[in-house]
């Protein structure tokens, strides 16, 4: 148990770190990034750059399958 809560901080740890280097990285290189639309899928919630949705009927989603699946209630 000790053990597991050791490697889930580190890998957040890791992670962190990583993250706070590309920022900084990014800020230095390229001053204006376009910030991306998030949009929310409509069947399960995940939010995602609007570029990778699928839409369909008004609505966006994750994935096809998820596109599929969705039936909204009437
Ligand atoms: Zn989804």
């Amino acid at each position: 148990m000790v053990k597991y809560l050791l490697v889930v901080i580190v890998v957040a740890l890791a992670i962190w770190l990583l993250r706070g280097q590309r920022r900084r990285r990014r800020a230095d290189e390229r001053p204006v990034a376009p910030p991306q639309d998030m949009v929310a899928c409509a069947h399960c919630g995940v939010h995602f750059p609007r570029g990778e949705s699928m839409s369909a009927g008004g609505r966006q989603f994750c994935s096809e399958s998820h596109r599929d699946e969705y039936r909204p209630q009437r």
